[in-house]
C-alpha cells in the first residue's frame, strides 16, 4: 500500500466514523463556520481545563468527506494541549495546505498529513480548514463583561 492509498483510508475512515463528533453541554466556547463553496457547515465545541489547555473538543455539523474528516483529525489531535500548542499545529496545519512554496513535512502533524494531498486542489482547501478557522477563533481570548 502506497503513502496515498495509505491517506485516502485515513480521510475515508474519519469522514465515515468521525471521533468527537457530537454536542459537548459543558463547552466553554462554541464557534460556527460555514463554506458557502460547498455547503459545509461545522460548529466546534471547546472546553478548556485548568491549565490553560483544551480538556475536551467536539463538532457538530453538516459537511462533506474532506470537511468531516479534517475536523475529525483535528479534534483527535489537539485534545489535551495548550492553546499554545494548538495555535502551533493550526499554524503546522495552514502552512502544509497553503505555503508557497510547498513546506517540507511536518511530522509533528502525525494523522493530520493524511490530509496534504488537498493541497493540489484549491476549492478543497477550504473545506479541509474551515474545522481549524472555528477553532482558531475558540482559542481567542474572551473579554469577559466587567
Ligand atoms: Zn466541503
Amino acid at each position: 500500500m502506497d503513502f496515498e492509498e495509505l491517506y485516502r483510508e485515513v480521510i475515508l475512515d474519519h469522514a465515515r466514523r468521525p471521533r468527537n463528533c457530537g454536542e459537548l453541554p459543558d463547552a466553554d466556547r462554541h464557534v460556527h463556520g460555514d463554506n458557502p463553496l460547498c455547503g459545509d457547515e461545522v460548529t466546534v465545541h471547546v472546553k478548556f481545563g485548568q491549565r490553560d489547555d483544551i480538556e475536551n473538543i467536539t463538532f457538530t455539523g453538516n459537511a462533506c468527506s474532506i470537511c468531516m474528516a479534517s475536523a475529525s483529525l483535528m479534534t483527535q489531535k489537539v485534545k489535551r494541549h495548550t492553546r499554545a500548542e494548538a495555535d502551533a499545529l493550526w499554524q503546522g496545519f495552514h502552512d502544509m495546505l497553503t505555503a508557497q512554496p510547498e513546506p517540507p513535512v511536518n511530522e509533528s502533524l502525525g494523522d493530520l498529513l493524511a490530509l496534504q494531498g488537498v493541497r493540489k486542489f484549491p476549492m478543497r482547501v477550504k473545506c479541509a480548514t474551515l474545522p481549524w478557522q472555528a477553532l482558531k477563533e475558540a482559542l481567542e481570548p474572551v473579554t469577559k463583561p466587567a
